[in-house]
């Protein structure tokens, strides 16, 4: 999932030191899957065991996130694997720096409340819609050091997480707006599912 705005941290690439600088270019980011690639829409399988190239896997969707300058949330359906693995990077917040989050099979434990807010996704370029989804939620995963974590989250982080694990199960934010709505962005969804995408 996009950010609205440009994430100020990312505006400053140019900036990173000397050994940043050879990380980024050993490692290139991974091909993003856009809207019309049928990979978006298959269900993801649990990651029964957690191996180093799954670790690194999720380093590197957390690269390439980092790579679309205004990224938040990547699920590995989006770079092409069928594994229930998301990444979320929210950067800076109302003046609170989050961390990179990394989750292996996520599970919603609960939710409450309803809240409407404006998302885009990575695979569905320029498209924005008001989406309704729960205010609150607990969800559970693992950890980019396969240990079992809680997360209790409301605001951007609850969206960013149910946006993602969305993904996992083959769900688009499109599918979750009303019929008018997506009427009006059908010519534009058209256009984006019959674009030449780099394979
Ligand atoms: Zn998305």
């Amino acid at each position: 999932m996009p950010k609205r705005r440009r994430n100020p941290r990312n505006a400053d690439v140019s900036d990173v030191n000397g050994e940043d600088d050879v990380v980024l270019r050993e490692t290139a980011p991974l091909q993003l899957r856009y809207y019309g690639d049928s990979v978006l829409r298959k269900r993801a399988k649990p990651v029964v065991e957690i191996t180093d190239a799954d670790i690194q896997l999720a380093e590197q969707m957390l690269m390439t996130l980092e790579a679309t300058g205004n990224g938040i949330g990547l699920a590995a359906t989006q770079v092409g694997v069928l594994k229930r693995l998301t990444v979320v990077d929210l950067g800076e917040v109302d003046d609170e720096v989050y961390e990179p989050l990394v989750l292996f099979n996520p599970e919603i434990l609960s939710s409450e409340g309803e809240i409407v807010a404006e998302e885009g996704c990575l695979s569905i370029p320029d498209i924005t819609a008001d989406v309704k989804r729960p205010e609150r939620i607990v969800v559970e995963g693992i950890n980019v050091q396969r240990e079992s974590i809680r997360i209790e989250s409301d605001g951007l982080l609850a969206r960013v997480l149910l946006h993602e694990i969305d993904h996992l199960n083959g769900v688009l934010f499109i599918d979750r707006i009303s019929g008018l709505k997506r009427r009006l962005l059908s010519d534009e969804l058209l256009r984006l599912q019959q674009a030449p995408r780099p394979s």
